[in-house]
């Protein structure tokens, strides 16, 4: 089993595609804070704005990331890591000042798309 964190899955690469054709430029896979070991997926440096596409079962998705139900031991504790993971993360940034985007794998990517863009649009303001 790999880990969780591969780059360039499938709905991270649709995210990028449908963020990059509306113009916006960003970083791939970096720190958004240095010092601080956890890269988002798109990263929007000057105004401070980092995204992540999250897979629904490796972050306990509400419509998808059920309760696995095999080895629940094992894979229901990683899970609620990645979760606690991924809220001490948001916090983390937005103590620094940063706007953390979450998208999910399952969400339509030009929705995406446009929810990025509204959120980069009012950092700059
Ligand atoms: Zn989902």
């Amino acid at each position: 089993m790999q880990g969780n964190r591969r780059r360039d899955t499938k709905p991270e690469l649709a995210v990028r595609r449908a963020v990059h054709a509306r113009g916006m430029r960003y970083r791939v896979d970096v720190r958004p804070l240095p010092g601080f070991n956890r890269r988002a997926d798109l990263v929007f440096t000057r105004v401070k704005v980092a995204v992540f596409v999250d897979g629904c079962y490796w972050h306990g998705c509400p419509d998808h990331g059920t309760t696995p139900i095999t080895n629940v031991d094992y894979w229901g504790p990683k899970i609620q890591r990645n979760r606690e993971r991924d809220a001490d993360t948001d916090q983390r940034l937005q103590e620094a000042g940063w706007v953390s985007v979450r998208i999910w794998e399952h969400d339509d990517v030009e929705d995406a798309a446009s929810h990025i863009a509204s959120v980069v649009s009012r950092a700059s303001g």
